[in-house]
C-alpha cells in the first residue's frame, strides 16, 4: 500500500483524491488516509501530491513511520 505522511497535516490538498482510480483515500480530521485493503499500489497518487507526503509502504522514511501506524489505526476505528 501507500503511505500519507506528515507533510499532509493541515493541508489536505486532496489532488491524490482525485486521481486514484478506486475512490480509496478518505479524508480525516487533519490528513488524507490510503485503506490499505483497498489500495491497488499503482501510484497514480504519488506524483500529483504538492508536499510530496506520499510513499510507497517500504520507502517510507524511517522518521515517518509512525503514519504507517496511524493509517491503520484509522481504519480500525471507523
Ligand atoms: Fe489510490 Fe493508486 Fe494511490 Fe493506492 S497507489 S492510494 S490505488 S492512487
Amino acid at each position: 500500500t501507500y503511505v500519507i505522511t506528515q507533510p499532509c497535516v493541515d493541508v489536505k490538498d486532496l489532488a491524490c483524491v482525485e486521481e486514484c482510480p478506486v475512490d480509496c483515500i478518505y479524508e480525516g480530521n487533519r490528513m488524507l488516509y490510503i485503506q490499505p485493503d483497498e489500495c491497488v499500489d499503482c501510484g497514480a497518487c504519488e506524483p500529483v501530491c504538492p508536499v510530496e507526503a506520499i510513499y510507497y509502504e517500504d520507502d517510507v522514511p524511517a522518521d515517518q513511520a509512525q503514519f504507517y501506524d496511524a493509517n491503520v489505526k484509522f481504519f480500525d476505528t471507523i
